[in-house]
């Protein structure tokens, strides 16, 4: 693997004039009011994008809308972009919830290219975020991403990856999804691990 590109999505819309661009996909209302998980979904996508900036790292971006841009499209532009590099990978960022707590990872079914990577991510947000509950799958095939079938994951045709950054409905992981320095700390971890694979 060398000179690895991400491809960054934010999933799900965000916020235009007031209105939050996707049904549920949020916090319940507790004390620091609903967070809206493609709000957070672009707080850390962003902040990614200016510390790549600033090191001068390549990337691409397949949903710079704020409103929802439907999975089709993400992964049509997505292989379009592998098609033209496929020195890429896709990841994807979100936030889970649904009764759990904890940072998790997901890769396409079965052994592939995307593996190594997302387990990477996993090892160093684990190394970063002590504190934080790391769901991993170890029983399946023994690396910490979780498999799934998530379209952006199954019909891609390159490298792909889906970080769950922590439960909304968690009362801990609420808190620290609104906590700007927690978000930086993930950042920071995530672009860690974008650096390691670009070299
Ligand atoms: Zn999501």
């Amino acid at each position: 693997m060398q000179k690895l590109i991400p491809i960054l999505d934010n999933g799900h819309g965000g916020i235009i004039n007031g209105r939050y661009q996707t049904g549920g996909k949020r916090s319940p209302n507790w004390d620091m009011g609903v967070l809206y998980e493609g709000a957070f979904n672009r707080w850390i996508v962003n902040g990614i994008m200016m510390v790549l900036d600033q090191l001068q790292i390549p990337y691409y971006h397949v949903s710079p809308e704020l409103r929802d841009v439907s999975l089709n499209a993400r992964v049509a532009r997505a292989n379009k972009i592998y098609q033209e590099n496929p020195n890429t990978y896709l990841l994807s960022i979100h936030a889970n919830a649904g009764g759990g707590e904890g940072i998790e990872g997901f890769t396409s079914v079965g052994d592939t290219a995307s593996d190594p990577i997302a387990e990477r991510f996993l090892e160093v947000l684990e190394n970063d975020l002590p504190k934080e509950k790391m769901r991993f799958d170890r029983y399946s095939d023994g690396d910490r991403d979780k498999e799934a079938n998530y379209r952006v994951l199954s019909k891609t045709n390159g490298r792909a990856i889906l970080l769950e950054l922590g439960f909304m409905d968690h009362p801990e992981d609420y808190k620290r999804l609104w906590d700007p320095w927690n978000r930086q700390e993930k950042i920071n971890s995530i672009v860690h691990v974008i650096k390691e694979l670009h070299v």
